[in-house]
C-alpha cells in the first residue's frame, strides 16, 4: 500500500482510540511521535472534536463507531471522519466493519437489545458475502464473555461472537469497558485477537490480513490525568 506520504508499505499502522481523550493525543500532541500512523479507528465515546483533531493533525482517514454516549455526532461523515456502523468498508487493502452502541439498559443514546444487534450483524454479514469479510472489526461494546461485565450496561453482545466465528477477523477492537480497565484487555478467540482499547492502542497489521496475526505488535496507552481543557471535550 502507498500511504499519504507516498511510502509503500506492506503493513498498516493503526491508532485506535476509545472512551477518553488522551493528553498524549491532544494537549501534549507530538506530531513526530505519531508521524507514521496510517489510519485512525475510534471505538466510540470520544468527542467529535477529538476525532477532528486527530484527522487534521495526522492527515489520515478516521473510521469510527459511536458509543452509547455519543449522541453529539450530528452527521455520519465530516471532515475526513466516517461512521462505519453496520457497514463494511475497504481502506487500502484492509476491510473494516463496525458496530456502534452498547447493550440496552435505559434507552438513552445508542443502545441495542441483543436481538436488535443480531439483526444488524446479520445484515452486515449478508453484505460481506458480496464485498468480502472484514479483517478488522471495531465496536463500542465487547463480544459476550470477552472483557465484558456483569451489569447490563457492560454486558457483551452474543451477536459479536457469531460474527467472530463467521468472519474470523484478525482483529476485533472495542471500547466501553473503561470502568473495568484493570481487567483482561487482549484476548484471542479462535483466529481473532480481541483488544480492549483504552484510551488508545497502536497496532500494526499486514495490509491483506487474512491469517492470524501472531506478529501484530501493540502499544497501549495508559489513562492520562485529565486537564480542565480535556474535561471540556471528553464525552462523560
Ligand atoms: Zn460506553
Amino acid at each position: 500500500m502507498t500511504n499519504s506520504r507516498g511510502e509503500t508499505r506492506d503493513r498498516v499502522k493503526i491508532l485506535a482510540v476509545a472512551d477518553e481523550v488522551s493528553a498524549s493525543l491532544y494537549d501534549r500532541f507530538d506530531p513526530a511521535r505519531w508521524a507514521d500512523v496510517d489510519l485512525v479507528l475510534s471505538c466510540g465515546d470520544v468527542p467529535p472534536s477529538y476525532l477532528d483533531f486527530l484527522c487534521s493533525m495526522l492527515d489520515v482517514p478516521v473510521l469510527y463507531v459511536r458509543g452509547n454516549h455519543d449522541d453529539r455526532y450530528s452527521a455520519p461523515e465530516y471532515d475526513g471522519c466516517e461512521d462505519i456502523h453496520g457497514r463494511n468498508v475497504e481502506h487500502k487493502g484492509l476491510r473494516v466493519a463496525g458496530f456502534e452502541g452498547s447493550m440496552w439498559y435505559n434507552g438513552r443514546g445508542f443502545q441495542y437489545a441483543e436481538r436488535a444487534m443480531r439483526g444488524i450483524v446479520r445484515r452486515s454479514r449478508l453484505k460481506s458475502i458480496r464485498h468480502g469479510a472484514p479483517s478488522i472489526v471495531i465496536s463500542h461494546a465487547p463480544p459476550a464473555g470477552c472483557h465484558d461485565g456483569h451489569d447490563v450496561c457492560h454486558r457483551g453482545f452474543g451477536a459479536f461472537r457469531t460474527a467472530i466465528e463467521a468472519w474470523k477477523p484478525s482483529l476485533w477492537l472495542h471500547g466501553h469497558m473503561h470502568a473495568y480497565e484493570r481487567g483482561e484487555r487482549d484476548t484471542t478467540i479462535g483466529q481473532t485477537r480481541v483488544v480492549h482499547v483504552f484510551p488508545y492502542s497502536v497496532l500494526e497489521v499486514p495490509v491483506r490480513a487474512a491469517q492470524p496475526l501472531p506478529s501484530v505488535s501493540t502499544q497501549s496507552g495508559t489513562p492520562d490525568r485529565l486537564t480542565t481543557a480535556q474535561r471540556r471535550v471528553r464525552s462523560h
